[in-house]
Parts: C-alpha cells; sequence; structure tokens
C-alpha cells in the first residue's frame, strides 16, 4: 500500500526537527503522501516531541489525511494528505513547544488556499532554536506578504520555554500563485535597535545585556529597550537586535539560560548581528532556510545570503525530493552566497 510513497530520511543531512516539518508542508501543498523514518535522528531526543507531534496532527487535520505513527518518540510516520480545508482551527502544543514551528509548516498550505484562515496557536512563542514571534512578524511574515498573501500575527500572551502558555494569532489571505522574491542587494542599513524581554527575573540580567550591547553595536540609549513580561508563566530572557535595511528587517535572537551570564547572553546575539553587517547579505542564516519553500512554491526567485548553513543545505536537497525544482547556490564573495531558481 505504501510502494508509491515518497520516502523521506530524516536522518539526512541536518537531521532534526525541519525536514519533518518541510515534508508535511509540501505533501500538504502539493498533495503528495509521505513516509518518513529516522526522524529527528541527530537529535538527543530523537523522534517526534510534542512540537512536531503538534504539527503533525494539525497538518493531519487541515488537510484530512490518513496518518500512521503520530505519537511522542515515533521515528517514523506516514502521511497521506486530502485536500486543504481553510478555516478557523486552534491548536495547542500542551508544552512550550514552538508555535512558530508549527506555523512554519502550515502557512505554506494555508496561504495558497482557496478562502481565508485563522489559527490560533498554543505554545512557545519565543524558544531558543525556534523563530521568536518578533522574527516571524518583523522578518518572515513581510516577505511573504510580498510574495502576495496578506496575513497579520498577534501575540495575546508570551510563552518562554519551560512555563509556555504563550498565545500566537494569525489570519491568512491566500492568494491562487505567490510572486517570486528578490532579495539581492540589502541596500542602505536605515535603523538598528535592540530589545530584552524578561519575565520573572531580576532586572539587573537585562541592564547588563543592554550594557553589552551598547558597548559593542555603539548604541545610544534610544536604541536601546528593555520589556518586562509579566503575563508570562514562567520566567525567561530573550535579547533581540533589530537591523533594518532597505530591502529588509532581519532580527537577531538570544536566550538566557540558568548558568549562563547575561553578558555571555548579548554577546552572542551581537556576534550573529555583526557577522551579518559585514557580510553585505541581505539575508541571515535563520531566514535563509526558512524562504526557500516559499520561493520553491513560487518557482522564481533569488536572495543574497551568509554562507549556507546545514539547514539551508538539508532543506534544499528534502524540496527537492517532493519538487522539480533546482536550486542554485554561487558563492558570491568571500561572505555572501547567492541562492537563485533558474
Ligand atoms: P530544527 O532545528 O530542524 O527544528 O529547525 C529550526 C528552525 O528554526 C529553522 O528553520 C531555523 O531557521 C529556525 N531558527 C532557529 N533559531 C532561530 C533564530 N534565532 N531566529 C530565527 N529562526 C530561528
Amino acid at each position: 500500500m505504501h510502494d508509491a510513497l515518497l520516502n523521506i530520511d530524516g536522518s539526512q543531512g541536518e537531521g532534526g526537527g525541519q525536514i519533518i516539518r518541510s515534508s508535511l508542508a509540501l505533501s500538504m501543498c502539493l498533495g503528495k503522501p509521505f513516509q518518513i523514518t529516522h526522524i529527528r535522528a541527530n537529535r538527543d531526543r530523537p523522534g517526534l516531541q510534542s512540537q512536531h507531534l503538534t504539527a503533525v496532527t494539525s497538518a493531519r487535520t487541515i488537510v484530512d489525511a490518513d496518518v500512521e505513527g503520530a505519537e511522542i518518540g515515533s521515528q517514523q510516520l506516514f502521511f497521506i494528505p486530502k485536500q486543504v480545508t481553510p478555516g478557523d482551527y486552534h491548536f495547542s502544543i500542551g508544552t512550550a513547544g514552538s508555535t512558530t514551528l508549527v506555523l512554519q509548516t502550515l502557512l505554506p498550505a494555508l496561504m495558497m488556499a482557496d478562502k481565508p484562515s485563522n489559527l490560533v496557536l498554543e505554545g512557545g512563542t519565543h524558544n531558543p532554536f525556534a523563530p521568536p514571534y518578533d522574527f516571524l512578524v518583523k522578518t518572515f511574515l513581510p516577505l511573504i506578504q510580498r510574495m502576495g498573501p496578506g496575513i497579520t500575527a498577534r501575540l495575546d500572551r508570551t510563552g518562554f520555554a519551560p512555563g509556555g502558555g504563550g498565545i500566537l494569532h494569525i489570519t491568512i489571505q491566500p492568494v491562487e500563485r505567490l510572486k517570486p522574491l528578490m532579495l539581492t542587494e540589502r541596500g542602505k542599513i536605515l535603523q538598528q535597535s535592540a530589545e530584552v524581554l524578561l519575565a520573572h527575573l531580576a532586572e539587573h540580567i537585562a541592564y547588563r545585556e543592554l550594557k553589552v550591547i551598547a558597548g559593542s553595536l555603539g548604541y545610544s540609549p534610544d536604541q536601546l529597550h528593555f520589556q518586562l513580561v509579566e503575563s508570562a508563566y514562567g520566567p525567561g530572557n530573550v535579547v533581540l537586535i533589530y537591523v533594518r535595511s532597505e530591502s529588509v528587517t532581519e532580527v537577531f535572537s538570544a536566550f538566557g539560560e540558568r548558568g549562563l551570564p547575561a553578558e555571555q547572553v548579548a554577546a552572542k546575539a551581537v556576534n550573529d548581528a555583526k557577522h551579518y553587517l559585514q557580510s553585505n547579505a541581505v539575508v541571515g542564516k535563520n531566514l535563509a532556510d526558512q524562504l526557500l519553500i516559499p520561493l520553491a512554491l513560487a518557482g522564481q526567485g533569488a536572495f543574497l545570503t551568509q554562507k549556507p548553513s546545514l539547514h539551508t543545505i538539508t532543506n534544499m536537497t528534502v524540496i527537492k525530493q517532493f519538487m522539480n525544482v533546482e536550486f542554485i547556490t554561487r558563492q558570491i564573495n568571500p561572505d555572501a552566497w547567492l541562492i537563485s531558481l533558474p
């Protein structure tokens, strides 16, 4: 019965959650059934965890799929989609798993559906190793909107890990066809700023982080912001650095961790911002892997980015297994690569 399925190896390349999310997203959009084995083989806790399982079960609901293997810890999944049904959906991860990554799975099909959708996603909104809400609204969604779909996002409560409790609302006005995206010149840097979010932790953490940012990036007090997030369920701390140029706004983030000095948290975000600024790239490392599916669905487009990460390389391979597309990657200068679809 499953012979005709696309076979995806979840341990290839980066071997993480993105392989299963991208497979789900493309299967939903293209109506292609797949099976995936060795899910998240390269992670400490392999197999489907709450965030990935919610991606699977919410995708199943939206395309009325036949699914086998949708359990916590499962390393193998069969997913046979039917038609996309846009509409109003509410999905709760049940832990602090990332809502923005669940959205990464569902958005492609819903933004090309035949009717609008409203999503409410509950879980984490500010997680390490995932796009923070601020990156979603300032960086990713404005670029998707340039491709045609109308999308709004609203944060009703911030959710940090492990407390969770975050609530993200998304409205989606779909389009039939995506416009190509060209991000090959950054243009002038128009504005830079930093923001520290802090929940249920000592305020000196935020001041120390802002001091490092001011010292290393030369920001003046009016470029430095601090927000206490009292509604969050548990403690949390994230440093966000915004770089707005003529073509995009990039957001660099780093998360506070127990035992990690605040100075080192800030230094991590600062380093990422500095590397980006020095490179002349338009698209940062994380944004690069996230733009590949929209680009492939548009069938055309190009962006100048930093050295492609293993996430980016792996995502291109997975996309190629679902679609007849050929990404071309060309190094343009020591710090910048052009990724394009011919
Ligand atoms: P995975 O590790 O396979 O679960 O994939 C993680 C996803 O989160 C990738 O699409 C990354 O680009 C994205 N991501 C991780 N960290 C960040 C960050 N700091 N800002 C924006 N996106 C991120």
